[in-house]
């Protein structure tokens, strides 16, 4: 029986903890290669609430980067309204940024499938 665990296979669960999901993806730009070049990015700051998705390094920073300009919790007097607001905001970046994605891949798959051989389906079941 093998059950030695190796420095890099306790990194890689560390990642998957870390990231909150085995399979971690970039969900701007699609990036996999490495979980350790993956973050897991709150959609608002962590202070206003905690939900979050993966992304890659580079992705993270760009999508944070207008957050600088604005408080990292809740500075009004009506905190709740302002985390939805904040959430709601941060919510919309990231599903158009999502979409342009999907829109790249679509497009890709598009182009790879006029220039493919035929490749006979599978029946759906
Ligand atoms: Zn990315």
């Amino acid at each position: 029986m093998d059950d030695i665990i190796s420095d890099a296979e306790i990194r890689r669960q560390k990642d998957f903890r870390r990231l909150r999901t085995t399979t971690p993806i970039c969900l701007s730009c699609g990036y996999s290669k490495s979980s350790s070049a993956l973050e897991l990015a709150h959609i608002a700051p962590k202070r206003f609430h905690d939900d979050g998705g993966v992304l890659c390094s580079n992705c993270h920073r760009e999508m944070s980067d207008a957050e600088k300009d604005l408080s990292y919790s809740p500075q009004s007097a009506n905190p709740q309204m302002e985390t939805i607001g904040r959430y709601l905001l941060a919510l919309s970046e990231w599903l158009t940024r999502i979409a342009e994605t999907i829109a790249a891949f679509g497009t890709w798959l598009l182009g790879f499938a006029e220039s493919s051989p035929a490749i006979e389906p599978e029946p759906l079941s």
